[in-house]
């Protein structure tokens, strides 16, 4: 085929000027490997029709750009100014400096993860997070895993394999990129029985339920949706008066972290209520509206917590001891709720005043050029979609979307939300003030 008669020989690219760098980077072996993965990647979209370009050096260059496109790329810093708080794709939470700090200090060491140094004996990693998760939450015992999703799994695998859990037909979620209840059921190996309608399901639906084979009761939070209109749910407390009666634990999975109930976020579960209420088992996330790094936390009954820390895939999925460190930090910072508010940053942009936010607005069109234009900035993380933020943005003139594409492939990176031909940058997702001026500069290099 004439199109592939172009394509350079991977010593010929080496030895382009282009690719001097790639080899500084990666030494010669290195290098030589993403080339010839380019080319192979490049002769594959010429046997697929792409134009091929008007000579070699130009397809050198092709090559020698692919080739860097397919190494791994390091994590670069994005200034978020989506206003979308708990951003999944960026991350979710940025944690607190003592969370940080915690890092840094057990990072380069050794520690006593599990060890207990007073007795020299082998220690339990949930020591370190255990008691303070019961704390916080009022349960009787806690412990902590990866990720709020695998505090799920363990959970039904530990209390409910091979047997039956109760779940409301309203609440039967997708937690996020195509992992639905259901699929989750199914691969902890329990069996699920759906109860109600979508908008509708009463006490008497559990009730009808129950049977000799049934493990749990499961709430799960409809944290990225809501059903409105004519619909009805059963409140945690009467599901826990209902399994009580049977001796079947409630498992309710609330999702987003918040701990205890915050006058900023009207309506959304915590888990101290939850257990309150009565639940068995409350799982929640450590990155959403917790502050913390990704983790799942189990709150709950000693001998049903005892069980899940005992279940084999408990170990598969035990938190590391870096987010441990993190996580333990936020928690201690959430101790008071009105520190929490200030010093947990995803807290304290949810909680910024109004004019605040208007004045970082004013300040980045004043530099810009811009104009002020009222913005929602949202939650995110799946947490309270029905809930707008009243927010401040410096909208942009950027009808091709030119602007965003410059100021999201610069550094540091820069994102915002496109809109009717305007780029806008909400201010309340900005972390620091002096980020203003880091996004004016940018923004005033890049036109
Ligand atoms: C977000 C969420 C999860 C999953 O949590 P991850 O931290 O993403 O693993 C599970 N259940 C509910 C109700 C959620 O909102």
């Amino acid at each position: 085929m004439e199109a592939l008669r172009q394509l350079p020989s991977v010593e010929h690219v080496l030895h382009d000027a282009a690719c001097a760098a790639l080899i500084d980077e990666l030494g010669q072996a290195g290098a030589a490997d993403l080339v010839r993965r380019a080319l192979d990647a490049r002769r594959a979209a010429l046997l697929d029709g792409a134009d091929a370009a008007a000579d070699r050096e130009a397809e050198t260059a092709i090559v020698v750009a692919t080739a860097r496109a397919l190494d791994a790329q390091p994590l670069r810093t994005v200034i978020n100014a989506t206003g979308v708080i708990v951003h999944t794709n960026l991350g979710r939470s940025p944690l607190a400096p003592e969370a940080v700090e915690a890092i840094t200090t057990s990072a380069g060491g050794y520690a006593d993860l599990e060890l207990d140094l007073a007795t020299g004996q082998r220690g339990s990693r949930q020591s370190h997070l255990g008691p303070l998760i019961a704390r916080l939450t009022g349960a009787e015992s806690g412990m902590a895993v990866n990720n709020a999703a695998g505090a799920l799994v363990l959970t039904l695998a530990a209390l409910a394999r091979g047997r039956e859990v109760i779940v409301s037909r309203g609440q039967m979620i997708e937690i996020g990129d195509g992992f639905r209840l259901p699929t989750i059921m199914e691969q902890a190996g329990a069996r699920l029985v759906e109860v109600g309608a979508t908008n509708r399901t009463r006490l008497d639906d559990y009730a009808a339920a129950i049977g000799p084979d049934t493990a749990l009761i499961l709430r799960a939070h409809p944290s990225n949706f809501r059903v409105v209109g004519f619909t009805e749910e059963v409140a945690t407390a009467d599901l826990a008066r209902l399994g009580r009666e049977h001796g079947v634990p409630v498992v309710d999975d609330i999702g987003s972290g918040l701990l205890s109930p915050d006058p900023d976020l009207p309506g959304e579960p915590d888990a101290r209520g939850s257990v309150g209420d009565g639940a068995d088992v409350v799982l929640f996330s450590g990155d959403k509206l917790l502050g913390g790094p990704q983790a799942g936390l189990i709150a709950g009954r000693a001998d049903l917590v005892h069980t899940i820390g005992r279940h084999p895939l408990a170990r598969a999925l035990r938190i590391d001891r870096l987010s441990l460190a993190a996580l333990q930090a936020t928690l201690r910072l959430h101790g008071d709720p009105a520190r929490a508010r200030t010093a947990v940053p995803v807290r304290r942009l949810i909680s910024m005043p109004l004019a605040d936010v208007r004045r970082r607005a004013e300040e980045l069109a004043a530099a810009t050029g811009g104009e002020v234009v009222e913005s929602a900035a949202r939650i995110g993380g799946g947490a309270l979609p029905t809930i707008d933020l009243p927010s401040a943005a410096c909208a942009l003139p950027d009808q091709d979307g030119a602007l965003h594409e410059a100021l999201r492939t610069g550094t540091p990176a820069i994102l915002g939300r496109l809109e009717d031909g305007q780029l806008l940058l909400d201010c309340r997702t900005l972390l620091a003030d002096a980020d203003v001026a880091t996004v004016a500069a940018r923004v005033n290099a890049c036109r």
